[in-house]
This record gives structure tokens, C-alpha cells and sequence, in this order.
């Protein structure tokens, strides 16, 4: 069921040339499910001459032999839907419908990406002389991306997606904690077609990768997608060089609930939200602050909802919340909830990893949790909901805003005139008012403040991958 773990460089599989490899774990198990190999600096060269020769051959290629050849990868991505969400579940742990619904929601997002890449319009500019002056996009080079294992497939996807749409080609290191979705991912358009050195795919250390990735004068671009502090690593590797950025960074996700809002039906949401993926997820809803009149009936739904809750292995039926990914998150959890509780918040339910093989921790409710509660502060990245009151609305909305992140927060209200207030006033890139809204491909997604900058998905995750020409020529 798992796949053979590879590097693929310029058009083929192969292993690592120092023959390193790391073990790949089962989160609900704790069991290995194979090695991955880790690139040396020569196989990290060897994929940049690759890439930089892929560029050209992509480029030159007519945009709708292009389109083509990307629509028929999502099309066996799609045909192999079960397969790599099996493979996603057993090395990330969350249940196999959610796996399986991220392989088709990203084959999706990459007919959309190939589709919105034929509108790459430039414009002709009315001139004052006998030049015609237009203006025009290009493909920006060689991107080197960097994935974290949250979304196995949604991540390296995205940047995928985006950098083969714009005509780029590019190096992933994609997480070598969950190397086998990625696999998987290149595999489909290995072959669907797409020419050698367009797409590689690399694992290895990630600092030392990274580095040598973006130092090399070949990488005109650098996308990331994770924690705050490797995304300032990497953005000043890149400043140094003055390479270009898009930097999807963590978030602390506010969510208010107003006092006109429905409690029942937020807390439903809300706590749907909040356990999708087992917390880990970079838009999850994280903090929540509840207006007194409703805060009870909050409370007491999403402590229902919590319950109900179906904590086991991904592959199990009616399973819908797995383990966390990695031991690192277990740690984090425990130190959280230790935390909170030792300044005087009240655990309502879970707290603790459960008594099983695998990195399993309970769906967890805070309540009245102290502002200086390090859980209020820094991104939980895993299945705890601090729950805390408020009477006035301004203060809820500084109480959002006062943390260094800005990527997503919800707002839950009855009222058009306090969702306009919440809508102005939350400093956030992505909000959602009366729900929890998920990823979607064709709207920009991405952060505000710490939270990083550049967008994923709809025209402006496209722009970013592409450079503005401006060409004024004089007719002779
Ligand atoms: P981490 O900060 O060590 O790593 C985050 C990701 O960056 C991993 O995929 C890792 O392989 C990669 N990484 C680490 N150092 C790197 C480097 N020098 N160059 C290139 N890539 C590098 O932490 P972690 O334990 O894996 O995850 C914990 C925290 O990371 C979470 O609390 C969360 O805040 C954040 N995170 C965010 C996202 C997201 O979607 N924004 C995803 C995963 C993790």
C-alpha cells in the first residue's frame, strides 16, 4: 500500500546519492512504513540544472499542449483518489475521507490554476509616440518550494499547480514526514508528460536543502508554506539574494461570537473547525471569544460536539479525527494544557494523549482560559479549543488583533452591521463570518502581519509565479 519513497530528478526516480535515508512513520502506529532518502548537495545540483533546463523546454511549449498535459495529471490524480488517500492517511494520520477529499480537491485546484494560466493577459498601452507599449507576464524561472506535512497533497499542490501553470518549472522538498503523498503527486504527471526537469521532487535536511536551494543563482523564486520562524529563515536567505517571496506562515485564528449570534449553531461549526485535521491546520480556528450572553449555551454545544468526536486510526471506518502527525505536536499539547490550567484555566474535556499505540490526544475544551495562557498567545497546531468570555465587542476585536499573526479569523453575528464592523476590523487574510469556511482554490488565500505574504489559489496565486514585462518598441 505504500509506495517505493524516491527523489525525482530531472525526469527520474532514484535514490539519494549518499544512500542516507529517514524513516517514515505511522502516526497511528508508531510503526515505519518505509525510508526516504535524503538528497545530497550534488543530487540538489543536479535537480537545479535540471530544473533550469526544464524551464525552457516548459516555456516553449504552446500554452494549450501545456493545459493539456496538466489537465490529464489531475485527471489520473483523480482516477487514483483512494490510493493516494490511503497513502496520506498512513503516513499523516487523518481519516481517509478527509485524505481522499484533499487528492480530488487539489486535482481540482490544478485544472484550475492550468485553466486560469490561458488569461495571463498582458495589455497594449495607448502610446504618446510611434512606439507600441504593452505590457506583458512571463513565466518567473525556477521556483524551490518547501512543504510541511499537514496537507501532503494540498501543499505541494498548490505550489505545483501554480509555478507548472505559470509556465515555471520546479524543485520541491516536500516534508519527510509525509514523502509518499508527494510521490504520488509526481507520479501523475510524470505521466501525464510532463518533460524531464519541469517538476522535481526532493527530500533531505531540511536547513541544508533549503540554503543551498535558494542561494543558487538559479532560483528566481521561493515559496514556503509553514512556521513563522523558518519562514523569516528562509525569507532572509532569499532577501540576501533579493529573490522574490511567497511565505504562507502559521496563524492564531480568532473567532468571535457576538452576542446576537445563534450559540448552538456557531459552536457546531466552530468545533467542526476546530478538530478537522486533529487542529493542524493553519487557518483552524483557535481562539475563541464568546459574548457572556451566549457564552453558557456555547459552551455546553461545543463540549457535545467534542464528545462526539471519533478519535481513532484514519483507516478505520467512522473515524473522524486521527492521531496528530508527529510526537513534536503531542509534546507541544501536553505543554499547553499544563500551562493554561496552571494559570487558572478550567479543562473541561480531554487533555491528555490517550492510553494507545500512535500519537493520539483527546479533543480538548478550555474554558476561561487567562489572556497570558501561552495557548492564547502562540499557534496550539493541534486539537485544544481555549474558550473565554467577553462583554464588549471593541474589546474582543483588539483581543483578536493583538497577537503578531493575521491569516484567518471568524465572526459569528446576526447582524449585517456588527459582520460589516467584524469584517472591517479583524485584521486577518482570510475571514469567515456565520461559518468556518475551508480552503478554496479560486479565491487568494494567505496572511496578513507575521502571517507572511503572497497568496495561494484564484488569480493571485497565479501572479506570483509570473514577472511583468514592460516593452515599449519603436517601430523601425
Ligand atoms: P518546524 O518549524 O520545524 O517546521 C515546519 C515545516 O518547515 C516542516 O515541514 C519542516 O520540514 C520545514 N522546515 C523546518 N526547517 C526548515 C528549513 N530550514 N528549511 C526548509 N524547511 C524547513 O516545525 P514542525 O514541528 O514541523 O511544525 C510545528 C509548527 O509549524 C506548528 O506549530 C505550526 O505553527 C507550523 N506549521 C505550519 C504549517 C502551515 O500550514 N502554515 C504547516 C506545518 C507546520
Amino acid at each position: 500500500m505504500y509506495p517505493e519513497l524516491g527523489l525525482y530528478i530531472d525526469g527520474q526516480w532514484r535514490p539519494g546519492g549518499s544512500g542516507l535515508t529517514a524513516p517514515v512513520l505511522n502516526p497511528a502506529t508508531e510503526e515505519v512504513l518505509g525510508q526516504v532518502p535524503l538528497a545530497t548537495i550534488a543530487d540538489l545540483d543536479d535537480a537545479i540544472v535540471g530544473a533550469r533546463k526544464g524551464f525552457e523546454t516548459w516555456r516553449a511549449i504552446p500554452i494549450a499542449d501545456r493545459v493539456a498535459i496538466l489537465h490529464k495529471a489531475a485527471d489520473i490524480l483523480t482516477s487514483r483518489a483512494d490510493r493516494v488517500g490511503r497513502v496520506m492517511t498512513l503516513e499523516q494520520g487523518k481519516p481517509f475521507r478527509e485524505a481522499r477529499g484533499e487528492a480530488l480537491r487539489v486535482a481540482n485546484a490544478l485544472r484550475w490554476d492550468a485553466d486560469d494560466a490561458r488569461r495571463a493577459y498582458g495589455r497594449i498601452i495607448p502610446s504618446a509616440d510611434d512606439t507600441v507599449l504593452s505590457v506583458r507576464h512571463e513565466p518567473v524561472g525556477v521556483v524551490a518550494a518547501f512543504t510541511p506535512w499537514n496537507f501532503p497533497a494540498g501543499s505541494p499542490m498548490r505550489k505545483i499547480a501554480a509555478a507548472l501553470s505559470a509556465g515555471c518549472s520546479i524543485v520541491v522538498k516536500a516534508s519527510e514526514e509525509t514523502p509518499g503523498t508527494a510521490v504520488e503527486l509526481v507520479g501523475c504527471f510524470a505521466e501525464a508528460g510532463v518533460p524531464a526537469g519541469v517538476l522535481n521532487l526532493v527530500f533531505g535536511e531540511p536547513a541544508e536543502v533549503s540554503k543551498h536551494l535558494i542561494a543558487s543563482p538559479a532560483t528566481r523564486l521561493v515559496a514556503f508554506t509553514g512556521s513563522i520562524p523558518v519562514g523569516k529563515l528562509l525569507a532572509a536567505q532569499a532577501g540576501a539574494e533579493m529573490k522574490p517571496c511567497l511565505m504562507e506562515l502559521g496563524g492564531h485564528a480568532p473567532v468571535i461570537v457576538c452576542a446576537d449570534a445563534d450559540p448552538v449553531a456557531a459552536a457546531r461549526k466552530a468545533a467542526f473547525a476546530k478538530f478537522v485535521n486533529a487542529g493542524q491546520v493553519c487557518t483552524s480556528p483557535s481562539r475563541f471569544l464568546v459574548h457572556e450572553d451566549v457564552y453558557d449555551e456555547f459552551v455546553t454545544e461545543f463540549v457535545a460536539a467534542a464528545d462526539r468526536v471519533v478519535v481513532g486510526d484514519g483507516l478505520e471506518e467512522g473515524v473522524t479525527m486521527g492521531p496528530l502527525a508527529n510526537p513534536r505536536r503531542l509534546k507541544a499539547m501536553e505543554e499547553f494544557v499544563a500551562d493554561a490550567v496552571s494559570k487558572g484555566a478550567t479543562l473541561v474535556r480531554g487533555g491528555e494523549r490517550l492510553d494507545r499505540a500512535g500519537f493520539f490526544f483527546a479533543p480538548t475544551v478550555l474554558t476561561d482560559v487567562p489572556a497570558d495562557a501561552q495557548v492564547m498567545r502562540d499557534e496550539p497546531f493541534g486539537p485544544i479549543a481555549p474558550i473565554v468570555p467577553f462583554n464588549d465587542l471593541d474589546r474582543a476585536l483588539t483581543i483578536a488583533n493583538e497577537l503578531p499573526y493575521g491569516l484567518a479569523a471568524y465572526g459569528f453575528t446576526r447582524s449585517s452591521k456588527t459582520a460589516e464592523k467584524l469584517i472591517r476590523g479583524l485584521e486577518a487574510g482570510i475571514l469567515s463570518i456565520n461559518h468556518c469556511g475551508g480552503s478554496v482554490h479560486e479565491a487568494p488565500s494567505g496572511g496578513v502581519k507575521q502571517s507572511g505574504y503572497g497568496k495561494e489559489g484564484g488569480p493571485e496565486g497565479l501572479e506570483g509565479y509570473l514577472i511583468t514585462k514592460r516593452v515599449s518598441h519603436l517601430l523601425v
